[in-house]
């Protein structure tokens, strides 16, 4: 580590350090400064993650000003001038495509309209859907119009898995058709002993549980429509989450080439697809458990069909993902990134006390102040060896769309990306004795995570909902897809071991932010919350990354992780 950034003693911060370096050089030589120069580093001259500073930057993001920070609104610009004021104001570099600050995300924004019919029917029951109370579906294709009068499948998990011996399809043909899947995976549910029990990980949630995998399984196989009953415990999140912005979409604008998304897509309620089942002659709690069987196979729904005619508005728009850069000093092009999502749910409908923005300041504006605080305190120190990229995400909201257009277009090569860290939703109820881990069991950065975490006083908890499938939930995906080793920290992963009132205190805090405030209008910010305990997680990455900046490690995915052939294939590539 090269103790002398040429102006890393110009900043108040540092002078101390220096007259600390300056006496150690007179008295023992520089040489033997080093234990010196941390440890005084460590008293009070090193820049420190700030408490003030998360909740302020989380004031501004979370403010009215920004409108709940939707992509392609006015909310979109005040944010991304705002970041980017902030990165050049720590003194980092802009780390977007041709040195700018940012990478456009070219994407549509679709709302689905008028509703001329919606329903179901099964023999002599006309069944009427409701949006937003029965039904929550929309479209991210770009079109003005949207007509289906189709039959109606069950696919019971929806799941094609060849590697875990499993296919719920059969020989069904969904060329067409509405496809109806449970949510979650076929083991989610099981009980010992049970066939399926623990072939897709027990109740931690595969892939194959994500909705995102649904929809792309159904258009794969050319369906009109794609819905996956809701069911709050298996979903993870309530009908009130599910149907939050009815009607609406994004999606990354692509080619005409390749496999086209369903018309339409969303959830359905449990109720109204109880009743349709009823209708057609079915026990949907028969038929979930069936659905947990080898044997299942997917269904036509006899004489029942979906009919929709509905209007679209779409609009294309530009949206952007902001970078930063904080060079390496030995080793610039090998890179550590730490990211959040800067984007949160917009305008929606008045709550009972008239609030309509729905600011996202847990999820993510406190993400970001960790990016952002990682940045101030990296930029403060003596330079790393290995180069670090700061992103905040636009649209994770919208399906983890700017992380996922970055993974396909990255400005920094993956395989020369030594790590991603994610931070996405911070817990504002004090300081914990533990910190939350997603994903056990995927990389060795857990091992990192493990021994930094021990230096801060604190251990290691997994995860205690892996079937909420969380790790497939946020913007460290696209990236640990593509081979990325990734840690994600997420305070609604695991109740934290508070100081105060310990792990029941933990779970409270979720079960309220949850119920109440999870991308609502309440997830407002709060002079009182109390952000020690977030400061320590946000220096716990900050921990990471200046330990992997000065090493020549590349942390490998562990083996039974999905993810590590991915990375083998590049290997060559990091020597
Ligand atoms: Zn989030």
């Amino acid at each position: 580590m090269p103790p002398f950034h040429p102006d890393y003693f110009l900043k108040p911060e540092n002078h101390m350090l220096y007259r600390a370096l300056l006496m150690c050089a007179i008295v023992a030589g520089l040489a033997a400064c080093d234990a010196g120069n941390e440890e005084s580093a460590n008293l009070e001259t090193r820049a420190q993650i700030d408490t003030a500073r998360i909740s302020d930057i989380v004031k501004v993001m979370a403010a009215d000003e920004f409108e709940g920070r939707a992509p392609g609104t006015p909310g979109e610009d005040r944010t991304v001038a705002y970041l980017v004021e902030q990165f050049a104001n720590l003194g980092l570099e802009p780390g977007g495509q041709d040195g700018s600050w940012t990478q456009t995300v070219p994407m549509i924004h679709t709302q689905v309209q008028a509703m001329e019919v919606l329903s179901f029917s099964a023999g002599d029951t006309l069944q009427p859907l409701q949006q937003k109370v029965d039904i929550e579906i929309s479209t991210v294709r770009a079109v003005e119009s949207i007509g289906i009068d189709a039959p109606v499948v069950f696919v019971g998990f929806g799941a094609s898995a060849p590697e875990r011996d499993w296919d719920d399809f059969g020989d069904i043909d969904l060329e067409g058709k509405v496809a109806l899947f449970l949510v979650n995976d076929p083991d989610f549910a099981a009980t010992p002993g049970e066939a399926v029990a623990g072939r897709f990980g027990d109740r931690r949630m595969t892939y194959y549980g994500r909705w995102t995998y649904k929809f792309e399984e159904a258009a794969r196989r050319g369906a009109a429509a794609a819905l996956v009953i809701h069911e709050t415990e298996a979903a993870g999140y309530g009908w009130n989450v599910a149907s939050s912005s009815p009607g609406e979409n994004y999606a990354v604008v692509r080619d005409g080439s390749g496999v086209q998304p369903v018309a339409l897509q969303g959830w359905l309620h449990n109720d109204a697809a109880t009743a349709l089942f009823a209708a057609a002659g079915y026990d949907l709690d028969q038929l979930r458990a069936s659905a947990r069987r080898p044997d299942f196979e997917a269904f036509e729904l006899p004489g029942a069909r979906f009919v929709a005619d509905l209007s679209v508005t779409f609009e294309h728009f530009q949206s952007s993902n902001v970078l930063a850069l904080l060079p390496g000093d030995t080793r610039p092009d090998e890179f550590l990134m730490v990211s959040g999502h800067w984007d949160a749910y917009g305008v929606g409908e008045p709550d009972a006390q008239g609030r309509t923005v729905r600011p996202g300041a847990h999820d993510d504006a406190l993400g970001i102040a960790g990016v952002l605080e990682i940045a101030r305190v990296l930029r403060a120190g003596a330079p790393l060896d290995r180069s670090v990229v700061f992103a905040a995400w636009t649209a994770e909201e919208s399906g983890l769309l700017g992380s996922d257009y970055y993974a396909d277009n990255p400005v920094y090569p993956l395989e020369r990306t030594v790590a991603n860290l994610t931070l996405d939703i911070l817990q504002t109820a004090g300081p914990a004795r533990d910190v939350i881990l997603v994903g056990e069991g995927q990389s060795e950065l857990e091992d990192d995570l493990a021994r930094l975490a021990a230096t801060q006083g604190r251990y290691v908890t997994p995860e205690n909902l892996p079937e909420n499938g969380l790790f497939f939930r946020a913007d460290h995906f696209p990236l640990a897809r593509r081979g990325v080793p990734v840690l994600l920290s997420m305070a609604i992963a695991g109740g934290a071991d508070l100081v105060e009132g310990g792990r029941e205190a933990g779970d409270g805090w979720i079960a309220d932010y949850i119920a109440a405030c999870y991308h609502q209008t309440c997830d407002s910010w709060d002079p009182d919350w109390d952000l020690r305990g977030a400061a320590e997680d946000i220096d716990l990455f900050r921990l990471i990354i200046e330990d992997l900046g000065n090493s020549t490690r590349w942390p490998q995915w562990k083996a039974g992780s999905e993810f590590k052939a991915v990375r083998e294939q590049s290997q060559s590539m990091r020597r």
